[in-house]
This record gives structure tokens, C-alpha cells and sequence, in this order.
């Protein structure tokens, strides 16, 4: 690694340049669904516990990591006290309804059936299903000791209907009920997009510059 980063800072070259999440995908866990329900992230390196396990990520590996593209599952962001210095309660509620879990457990058994291909598992060096005996309820266990984040919180700042009483903003992400107060990011988002929520935030931020500079036009 010492004589890769040398050459990444030298000349750009070398493993270094690997953009690391180099592979992915999205399938359907049922084929009878519309679309995509699960993505996964193929990297070019073992990660265990999102990387604080360095001996697991120091070593030659892959991984390949399923993610459930529209949860069902609601997290919070509360207050922890009336001391405004203090930092919210994030909660991102992973995995709590049912649904979520499940497709995740089918999810993970399709990326376990590609790791196990002869081609790709001689280079194999960990993976939440090694012991292939797994019952369900087990995998299950596993699942829910083993996940975390591939961050895309979103709809803290919910875009919807004036008689909805969890949003926040109107169409125009402008904050209902007060005059001059726009939120522009991925908090405004109904739902999660079945997939990255980088491009979308950008999308909004430039839908909603065009109506700011509307509304200033028009005054
Ligand atoms: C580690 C990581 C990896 C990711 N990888 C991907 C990816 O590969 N592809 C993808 O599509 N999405 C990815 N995402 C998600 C994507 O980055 C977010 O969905 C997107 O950045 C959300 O944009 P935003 O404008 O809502 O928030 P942010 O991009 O978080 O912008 C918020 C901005 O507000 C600023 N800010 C915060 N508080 C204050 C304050 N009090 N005063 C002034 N400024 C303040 C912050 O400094 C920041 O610049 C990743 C996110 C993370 C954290």
C-alpha cells in the first residue's frame, strides 16, 4: 500500500486510482416486480464494519453489499433537549418493519449465489453467508448485527400537500406557513429514490434555483 500511494501521488497511477465501489447493480428480489428492489455495491476491498475492522480491510478482498432501495422503514431526528447547543437524536430505524427485512435476506442470498460462483469465489475472502447452512432466522440475526449505512437519509423536510400534515414544504419548497423560507436539499424528498441521492439533490437544487429566479423576475 506504501509503494501505491507513492505512485498515486507520483504519477496517478496504480490501485489507488480504482474508484472503489467499481461494480454494481439493480435487481429484483421477485420477478413479478415492477422494478428494481434491492442495489447492490461491489468494492474492491473486505469491509467489516464499515471499515473499523482494519485487519478485515487491510487484507486482498472484495465485497459485494445489498442495499433495500425504498425502506419501509421510518427513522427520526427528535430533539435531546431544550439546549439548542445540543445535537439531535438520529434514528435511522433501520430494518424495523418486516417487509425491510425481508427483502434483505433475499437480497443478500442473490449476492451470496454470485459469490459463490467458481469464477469469483477463489478470490473470496469474507461474506455474511460463509457458513452456506444458515437457517433464515440466523441469516436474519446476522443481517441485523452486520448492517449499516450507504447514506441516503432523506424527508426530514418532506415535500407534499397543504393538507398533509407531515410535510413541510409546498411544490415549490417553499416552508408551509412561512413567508421567505425555502429548504433546497434532500431532506424535501417524499420518498427515497430507488437508488443514489446525489444526482436527485442536484436535480432539485437546479429545478428550484429556476424558481427562485422566476419568483424574483415576476416581482
Ligand atoms: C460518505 C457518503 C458517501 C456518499 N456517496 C454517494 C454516492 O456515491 N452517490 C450518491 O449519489 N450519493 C452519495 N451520498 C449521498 C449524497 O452525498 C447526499 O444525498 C447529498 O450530498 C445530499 O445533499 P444535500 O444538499 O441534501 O446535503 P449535503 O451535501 O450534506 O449538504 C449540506 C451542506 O450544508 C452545510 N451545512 C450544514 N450545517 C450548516 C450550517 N449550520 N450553516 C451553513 N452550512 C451548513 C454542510 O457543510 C454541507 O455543505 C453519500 C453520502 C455520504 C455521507
Amino acid at each position: 500500500m506504501i509503494k501505491q500511494a507513492y505512485q498515486y501521488f507520483k504519477n496517478g497511477q496504480g490501485i489507488l486510482t480504482s474508484n472503489f465501489a467499481e461494480t454494481g447493480g439493480f435487481l429484483k428480489t421477485d420477478k413479478a416486480l415492477q422494478r428494481p428492489d434491492i442495489q447492490f455495491h461491489f468494492v474492491v476491498a473486505t469491509v467489516k464494519d464499515h471499515a473499523r475492522d482494519w485487519r478485515t480491510s487491510l487484507k486482498h478482498g472484495f465485497s459485494n453489499h445489498t442495499c433495500v432501495l425504498r425502506p419501509k422503514s421510518v427513522g427520526s431526528v427528535t430533539l435531546k433537549s431544550n439546549n439548542p447547543t445540543d445535537c439531535p437524536i438520529i434514528d435511522p430505524n433501520f430494518l424495523a418493519h418486516e417487509d425491510d427485512v425481508n427483502t434483505m435476506l433475499a437480497g443478500v442470498k442473490m449476492a451470496n449465489q454470485i459469490l459463490q460462483h467458481d469464477l469469483i469465489k477463489r478470490y473470496q475472502v469474507c461474506s455474511i453467508n460463509q457458513d452456506q447452512n444458515l437457517e433464515d432466522n440466523e441469516l436474519i440475526d446476522k443481517i441485523k448485527t452486520l448492517t449499516d449505512s450507504v447514506y441516503h437519509p432523506i424527508g426530514t423536510c418532506k415535500m407534499g400537500l397543504l393538507d398533509d400534515p407531515s410535510a413541510v414544504v409546498n411544490n415549490q419548497l417553499e416552508v408551509i406557513g412561512i413567508e421567505n423560507l425555502r429548504v433546497v436539499d434532500a431532506s424535501v424528498f417524499p420518498n427515497l429514490i430507488g437508488g443514489n441521492t446525489n444526482a436527485p439533490t442536484i436535480m432539485v437544487a437546479e429545478r428550484c434555483a429556476d424558481m427562485i429566479k422566476e419568483k424574483w423576475l415576476n416581482n
